[in-house]
């Protein structure tokens, strides 16, 4: 279906179809999510061996009793898991609680409180604070920005990740930029990987920034792969390390997406200058965290290896999922000026570009029908997004009937809102 190159006939003959598919779909009395980016039960499911999994043993193999308080950066175990996870050493690792998001948000309130390197850094004395957002990008990164009052700074994205010529651009003539959200693997919603290129360009920003910018590289989906032959995410601290930058970058990751969404373990990684400032500030909020679910996760998982097979399951999961969706978007859009839309290789979206001007509505109409949909908007800051085209669809917690009967809805959703607009223009 070519919107643009239709006659008005045509159009007016697919708007009563795609009317009366829409008003069959109200009718069906639909009430399927397609919002969050929530694990299945059955991948919940595939950690439960968690439970029971110290038998009594609390005690940890460096000798720790987990049961007490204490370690505010984490068992030795769970940092050396971590930093093979991130691909840093144990010492670089600060393991938290269960939230990645809870790091995140605290490292930017210590940055905006108390500055990572004394009080002259902190980024409350200045007249302006401003993050740079790749878009679309992650509504939690930007809430975390306005709940703090830090002016957010839209910047594209493409397939190797942020745009590095606008992201320089901006740095260097903007003092008042003290940071960046980048999700380098499997994007949050684009699904893209970070370009060696770009990887090695944010690891130098650090040489033209201002001293206390810092770089918030969520590494969320890191071993998140759905093909058999995943790529690899370069290192950014061996560029970092290369450029004398590593103060510059603030990495995070968690189990949420490997064992339990609500009761996984987080953890970040850092140079010694900013651990340092965060464990003086974390320690003021808690004598340490959860060191009984960092051994229980070690139980289950004890290395990479046992990671990597743990995540084959979860994938095996997630793909048909995610096949279903992409098999719609396929079969009623490649032929189409309707939309575009990503192929990810892992991580929990799929993002979708409508026609400009469209996403609000084409969110209403399968709401409409039935299907909650990401709010329009949510992937830019501000729930703002300019062209208003973005939808990020998360298919990893429907089940693949529920996931086909949403597509559906979706699709003539899609068409629908495109076909009225193309009317409307005349
Ligand atoms: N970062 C990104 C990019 C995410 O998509 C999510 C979950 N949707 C999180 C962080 C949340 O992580 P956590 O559960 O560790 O707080």
């Amino acid at each position: 279906m070519y919107v643009e190159q239709a006659t008005r006939e045509q159009l007016q003959q697919w708007h009563k179809e795609l009317t009366t598919n829409h008003q069959s779909f109200v009718a069906g009395g639909l009430n399927l999510d397609l919002t969050r980016g929530k694990p299945s039960a059955s991948q919940l499911s595939l950690a439960n061996d968690l439970d029971g999994a110290l038998k009594g043993n609390y005690i940890a193999d460096d000798g720790t009793d987990t049961r007490n308080y204490g370690g505010i950066d984490g068992l030795p175990g769970m940092k050396a898991l971590a930093a093979d996870i991130l691909g840093v050493k144990a010492e670089d690792i600060l393991v938290g609680g269960n939230s990645s998001l809870t790091l995140m948000y605290f490292s930017a309130l210590f940055g905006w409180q108390f500055g990572f390197t004394g009080p002259t850094s902190a980024w409350r004395n200045e007249d302006k604070v401003k993050f740079l957002c790749p878009v679309p990008g992650y509504d939690r990164h930007f809430a975390i920005c306005e709940e703090l009052g830090i002016e957010m700074v839209n910047v594209p994205m493409d397939d190797n990740g942020p745009d590095m010529d606008v992201v320089e651009s901006l740095v260097r003539n903007d003092q008042s930029i003290k940071g960046i959200w980048c999700v380098p693997k499997y994007s949050n919603p684009t699904g893209c990987i970070y370009s060696a290129e770009t990887v090695e360009r944010l690891a130098n920003l650090g040489t033209i920034a201002a001293d206390n910018f810092r770089i918030f590289y969520d590494n969320a989906y890191v071993v998140h792969d759905l093909t058999d032959d995943p790529a690899e995410l370069p290192n950014i601290m061996d560029y970092c390390r290369k450029a004398g930058t590593e103060d510059s970058v603030l990495q995070f990751g968690s189990t949420s997406k490997v064992t339990f969404a609500g009761a996984g373990v987080a953890f970040m990684a850092a140079s010694a200058v900013n651990l340092k400032a965060m464990k003086n500030h974390l320690g003021i909020a808690t004598i340490g965290p959860d060191k009984v679910n960092q051994l229980r996760h070690l139980r289950v998982i004890s290395n990479v290896q046992q990671l990597r097979a743990h995540m084959i399951k979860h994938a095996e999961l997630l793909k048909p999922r995610f096949a279903c969706v992409l098999d719609h978007l396929q079969k009623n859009f490649a032929d189409s000026d309707l939309g575009s839309w990503s192929t990810p290789e892992g991580g929990y979206f799929i993002s979708f570009d409508t026609r400009p001007g469209l996403a609000s509505e084409v969110v209403k109409l399968a709401a409409e029908a039935g299907v909650k949909l990401t709010p329009a908007g949510a992937t830019f800051p501000y729930g703002k997004d300019p062209q208003d085209c973005n939808i990020r669809l998360a298919p990893s917690f429907p089940t693949v009937e529920d996931i086909d009967k949403a597509m559906a809805v979706f699709c003539n959703s899609v068409k629908l809102a495109s076909v009225s607009q193309r009317l409307q223009a005349g």
